[in-house]
Formats: structure tokens, C-alpha cells, sequence
């Protein structure tokens, strides 16, 4: 049997990843943010993976297990990295190798059975066996598998801004969405779109104010460069 852990999944090693995708299997591509042209990898133990999969709600059997297998990190990491070369390559049009998300699925040993409740009711439960971090994985697995296979690639994008590396599902009614939040990235562009139009019409001012001045070519170009450095 795996090495265990027993301690609740509690204290925090890093940032909270941010769940914006509309879809938990892009929400996993996101473990791995792209911050000021840096990778950020929101996961960094075992711990902040089990506590990922509780907030997206894909904890199997919909609880943290009591005995924890240990290597989940490596696992789900490489499951994610696996996941991220498949949708670039969907999205290209190219051929997607899915032997490794394949073995993933293999370590999928559900089991249904029927068990009498105490209202008197009888309830059919699917057990997931918990043993290895790929078995705890066999419900986000799942999410990945659904994504590749019945996903809209039409409507599974990356943020707009070339700084982002979000991915994200478009449910938006007119299918426009074009950023991960537009508190943040969406925001950024608003306010750079801004400045370059200010930008511009000062250029414009100060060009037409130069040109009913005598020797105005050499003022006009300290102003260009004083518009360039603000
Ligand atoms: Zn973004």
C-alpha cells in the first residue's frame, strides 16, 4: 500500500490558483499562471492539489479521502502538462498523443453497488478506490477526457493579452469573450488603449500648434520624444 498521509490538507504554500475557466479541466491548465512573463506554479505541495480539487469540486467520491495516497503533486502535474500539449495541439489542428491521459483513465476502478439508507431508501453509490494519487485523479481525469472529446474548440481560447496565459472556456451568449477577468486583463487593455489615444491627440495638438510656429521642426520633435516618454 502507498504511503499515506493522515493530516488534513490545511496550511497554504502559495497563492490560491484562480478558477475563471468555465471548465475545471482549463481551470487545471491555470494551476500554471504566467505572472509579469514568469511562470507561477500555484501548486507546490500535495496538499494545494487536494485542496484544488475540493474547490472545483472533484475530490473523489466527493470528500477528501482519509488515508491520502502521497505523489499527488507529480501526478496531477503531469496529468495538467499532458492535458496543456493536448488542447495547443487541438487548437492547432494538429494530432494529439493521448497515451499518457489513456493510462490515466486506466487507473479509472469504479465500482457501483447499492447500499439500504437509514430513511429505508436504498441509494447506488460509485465508490472510486483511493489507493494512488491516479485514482484519486480518475474524476479531474474524467473532466479532461469530456473536454477533448465533446469540448468546443471554437469557444476554448487563451486570454487576449499577450502577457496572460489563461485559458478559458467562452459560455458568454455572444461567444466574445476575450479575456481571463475583465477586472484584470480586459481593465489593462482598456487603460493602454486609453493612453495611446491620449498619446496620439497630444501628439496631434502639439504637431498643429508647431506648425503655425517659425522653426518648428525642431520643437515638434522634443515634443514627439516628450509624448514618447510619458
Ligand atoms: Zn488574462
Amino acid at each position: 500500500m502507498s504511503p499515506a498521509s493522515h493530516a488534513p490538507a490545511s496550511s497554504s504554500s502559495s497563492d490560491a490558483p484562480r478558477l475563471l475557466a468555465d471548465h475545471p479541466a482549463l481551470d487545471l491548465l491555470n494551476t500554471l499562471e504566467r505572472a509579469f512573463d514568469a511562470p507561477v506554479d500555484r501548486w507546490q505541495t500535495d496538499d494545494d492539489v487536494w485542496r484544488w480539487l475540493e474547490r472545483v469540486a472533484l475530490l473523489p467520491n466527493g470528500e477528501l479521502p482519509a488515508e491520502r495516497p502521497k505523489g499527488m503533486l507529480a501526478a496531477a502535474t503531469s496529468l495538467r502538462e499532458s492535458l496543456r500539449q493536448a488542447v495547443s495541439l487541438r487548437k492547432a489542428g494538429g494530432t494529439v498523443d493521448v497515451t499518457l491521459l489513456n493510462e490515466y483513465l486506466a487507473a479509472d476502478a469504479c465500482r457501483t453497488s447499492l447500499a439500504p439508507a437509514d430513511d429505508g431508501k436504498i441509494r447506488l453509490a460509485r465508490v472510486y478506490p483511493t489507493d494512488t494519487p491516479m485514482q484519486c485523479l480518475v474524476p479531474l481525469t474524467l473532466a479532461a477526457a469530456e473536454l477533448l472529446a465533446h469540448g468546443d474548440f471554437s469557444l476554448i481560447r487563451k486570454c487576449e493579452s499577450e502577457t496572460c496565459s489563461m485559458w478559458f472556456y467562452d459560455r458568454t451568449r455572444a461567444h466574445r469573450r476575450r479575456w481571463c477577468s475583465m477586472a484584470l486583463c480586459g481593465n489593462r487593455h482598456k487603460v493602454a488603449a486609453y493612453r495611446r489615444r491620449e498619446a496620439s491627440a497630444s501628439a496631434a495638438a502639439a504637431n498643429g500648434s508647431n506648425e503655425s510656429n517659425t522653426g518648428g521642426a525642431t520643437t515638434a520633435s522634443n515634443a514627439s520624444n516628450a509624448s514618447d516618454a510619458a
